[in-house]
């Protein structure tokens, strides 16, 4: 845990520390050997590599974000370099279109939908090779997750599933509409880690454990 406390690095990746699963992703980049931090106040901000919006709950995260006049501060570290990714809820933030609501960041030209797939019943878990990530069938994780139903043209299209896009970038955003931080996969956070100019332990395996998947991700959790 040592990691997350350093300050003001430039060589370190925030995770947003409002709401949804920013354990996880702390976990997910301490496994990569990445310095990280949770941020939620200004200087928490200063000189980030990358920023993880995590999933969670977008409307919630978007009143935070208002409440605690976090929004500027986002945009203005993006404008100055900081690399974004979104999960799920993170991702619904960043997208300049929502259907049938408002965008928050509207970083990256994409339209999206919220509670696509149905209710919290409603979700799932499946698998998917993506090649710019890796030839490692990878594992994903749906909790009443949003379609991405379409991208701009300066938007990379990294998965596309049946009718709807589960994973998508541009020259400095990256969202996916799934969970990489719930499962047992760290190629996701590798490949974001690149992204931001970071390097991960090159000979840290992608696989956290073989047996980690058949772990209730909230009994995972580490409490002292
Ligand atoms: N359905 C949630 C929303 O609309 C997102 C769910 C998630 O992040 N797992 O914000």
């Amino acid at each position: 845990m040592a990691l997350h406390l350093v300050k003001n690095s430039s060589a370190a990746i925030g995770v947003l520390d409002l709401q949804g699963g920013v354990h996880e992703h702390l976990d997910h980049l301490e496994r990569l050997g990445l310095a990280s931090r949770r941020v939620k106040q200004e200087d928490d901000f200063t000189a980030l590599a990358g920023l993880i919006i995590p999933g969670g709950e977008s409307t919630c995260l978007a009143r935070l974000l208002n409440i605690f006049s976090l929004k500027e501060i986002i945009l203005k570290e993006f404008h100055r370099g900081m690399k974004i990714w979104g999960t799920c809820a993170g991702a619904i933030l960043l997208a300049q279109k929502v259907v049938n609501d408002q965008p928050c960041l509207g970083l990256i030209d994409m339209e999206i939908e919220r509670n696509s797939f149905g209710s919290q019943l409603d979700s799932f878990v499946s698998e998917a090779i993506i090649e710019a990530v890796g030839d490692e069938p990878i594992p994903l994780t749906f909790i009443r997750a949003p379609k991405i139903l379409r991208v701009g043209k300066d938007v990379k299209i990294l998965l596309k599933i049946n009718d709807y896009i589960a994973a998508a970038e541009n020259e400095n955003v990256l969202v996916t509409v799934f969970h990489p931080e719930l499962t047992g996969c760290l190629a996701l956070h590798r490949y974001f880690a690149l992204k931001c100019g970071l390097k991960p332990t090159a000979s840290i395996p992608n696989n956290i454990d073989p047996h980690w998947e058949s772990y209730s991700w909230t009994r995972h959790s580490r409490i002292a």
